[in-house]
């Protein structure tokens, strides 16, 4: 879903960023002639026609026992549209997710509650100076909500962006174990460990924003192994990837 109130160095939707339409232009060169092609990042789609994916979809969902998962960007910017799509889901008997950066008020998330079974739940950064500094927020609500969450017994995975330089120092991930560590509970179900990647790095260009991640390596296997190890420490699963 379009639209995000953050900013993150390293986001590799900054297509999503924008609740607005907007239209993307690319400029390639073949031999000395150069084409532009545009294309409109964002579309409008109505709860009804989400149902109607889906419902075409059943069989294989329904196999895989899968679900539907609300992203972005962030999904809480359009809390009223999620509400309403989550519980039409929900009335068909789907498993639902919402993809969240927490950064959104505790009302919002009240509202969507009953209907998500699932909230697949971002920490960035321990530190609320560097969180700010990286994603244009404070963390204080996002603890707040994951806090809040848990009391009221949703079920939680936590999703920790890697990134070296960032957020990968060894005070940094103290603090994240320490929180995890306190938070530790039942519904509290896992950890992803996401390692950073450039694969944005072209939309950047198609969209005239500037990439402050030029100069960041993604971590290696090796390095991501050793954080799942740290990590563990936590007695709470840990995985590596989405
Ligand atoms: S929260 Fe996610 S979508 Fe929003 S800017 Fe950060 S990485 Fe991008």
């Amino acid at each position: 879903m379009k639209g995000c109130p953050l900013s993150c160095w390293w986001c590799h939707n900054p297509e999503g960023i924008s609740p607005e339409q907007e239209i993307v232009t690319e400029i390639r060169k073949i031999g000395e002639t150069e084409f532009t092609t545009q294309e409109l990042a964002g579309k409008y789609y109505s709860a009804r026609d989400i149902l109607e994916i889906l419902e075409k979809e059943r069989i294989f969902i329904e196999h895989s026992h899968g679900g539907v998962t609300f992203s972005g960007g962030e999904p809480l910017m359009q809390t009223d549209f999620l509400l309403e799509a989550l519980a039409a889901c929900k009335s068909k008997g789907y498993h639902t997710a919402v993809d969240t950066s927490g950064y959104s008020s505790e009302l919002n998330f009240r509202s969507v509650m009953p209907y998500t079974d699932l909230f697949l739940y971002d920490i960035k950064h321990p530190d609320e100076s560097r969180h700010f500094e990286y994603t244009g927020v404070s963390n204080t609500l996002i603890i707040s909500n994951l806090r809040m969450l848990l009391r009221e017994g949703k079920n939680i995975f936590i999703r920790i962006p890697v990134i070296p330089g960032k957020n990968d120092d060894p005070e940094s991930l103290e603090g994240m174990k320490k929180m995890f560590s306190e938070l530790k509970c039942d519904n509290l179900k896992q950890i992803s460990l996401l390692p950073f990647h450039r694969t944005g790095k072209a939309k950047y260009r198609k969209l005239h924003l500037h990439y402050r991640m030029e100069e960041t390596a993604q971590p290696s296997v090796v390095r991501m192994k050793e954080l799942k190890e740290f990590f563990e420490g936590t007695g709470i699963k840990v995985r590596i990837g989405a």
